[in-house]
């Protein structure tokens, strides 16, 4: 028996990273029962598996995950959950700060899931270079005092390019974001073997086909403890329709702890008297960008 990582997955065959390499494996028959209902492996799984003669394996045994990235997904035999990805440490969202201009509230709705799928964030500040430091911290700096971590980055420059590095040791991370950020650029730079295009390809081709879709980790070179990164186009896929719109002001973190201060315990804190969320906007505790992406979402409307 080897102990492995699944780091792609496609149409039933697993490729895991094992001390002993790489090896294709496929799952044992009695473990694909479980199918109906969801994915039995998936990418970030943590497996034990018996290796063949001719160079493939048998995965035995996933072991118990610490967390999940999933989503339902509609299934002619009713409801399946999809696993995204399994034992994410973090979501790394990329934005620009110039070039496109940043959409601070889609940023904000990334954090919502990340929030709620339990996942610690990093924001990604690219293209610095195209505005200078004190103006991107302006733009991203509000969201640190939230317990994100903010690292400023240029593709082009490779200022922070290390920081960003140091943030992904050890880890499985998720990297999302909007197109034409710099996502690519930098994971080229991070990921100087990697072919990424070559994914992009198998993503357009398997589109809509979610049993198909072609999901890999990508291992950091040189990284003592392995660090991986995930592109995938995942987390934009994950709508906000799983969330209630009553537990919405708990996954803003700077809410929180107002809400209990207001007057009607049903507050939306849209529009209400006696409203403790809004009275701390109107002081100026509550940064009033992040509150109107509250708003946007909590009445429904389209970010996008
Ligand atoms: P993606 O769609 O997010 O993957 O973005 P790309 O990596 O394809 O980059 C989009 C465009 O932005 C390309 O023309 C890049 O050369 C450019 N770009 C990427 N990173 C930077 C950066 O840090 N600074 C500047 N000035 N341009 C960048
Ligand atoms: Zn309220």
């Amino acid at each position: 028996m080897l102990d492995g990582l699944i780091i792609k997955s496609q149409s039933g065959f697993y490729t895991v990273e094992t001390e002993a390499g790489r090896l294709i494996c496929q799952l044992r028959g009695a473990m694909k029962r479980g199918r109906r209902r969801g994915d039995v492996a998936a990418v970030g799984d943590r497996v034990r598996l018996l290796p063949l003669q001719d160079g493939s394996g048998v995965l035995e045994e996933i072991l118990p995950r610490q967390r999940i990235l999933s989503r339902m997904a509609p299934n002619p035999r009713g409801a399946y959950q999809q696993i995204i990805i399994a034992n994410p440490d973090q979501a790394v969202f990329v934005f620009s700060c110039a070039q496109p201009a940043p959409h601070l509230g889609m940023l904000d709705r990334f954090l919502v899931i990340a929030e709620k799928q339990g996942l610690p964030a990093v924001v990604v500040a690219n293209k610095v270079d195209l505005v200078g430091e004190p103006a991107a911290r302006e733009m991203f700096g509000h969201y640190e005092p939230l317990g994100y971590t903010v690292v400023l980055t240029s593709a082009r420059t490779g200022q922070g390019l290390e920081a960003l590095r140091q943030h992904l040791v050890g880890k499985i991370s998720v990297f999302a974001g909007p197109s034409g950020v710099g996502k690519s650029s930098l994971l080229n730079l991070l990921l100087p073997d990697a072919h990424l295009a070559e994914e992009e390809v198998s993503r357009a081709t398997s589109k809509g086909r979610h049993t198909t879709v072609v999901r890999e980790l990508f291992r950091l070179p040189d990284a003592q403890a392995g660090s991986y990164v995930a592109d995938t186009p995942g987390l934009k896929a994950l709508a906000l329709w799983d969330i209630l719109p009553e537990e919405l002001d708990g996954y803003f973190p700077e809410l929180r702890r107002y809400v209990a201060g207001c007057s009607f315990s049903d507050c939306t804190h849209t529009h209400e008297p006696g409203c403790a969320v809004q009275e701390a906007v109107e002081r100026g505790e509550v940064h009033r960008i992040r509150y109107e992406s509250y708003v946007r979402m909590r009445t429904g409307q389209e970010v996008e």
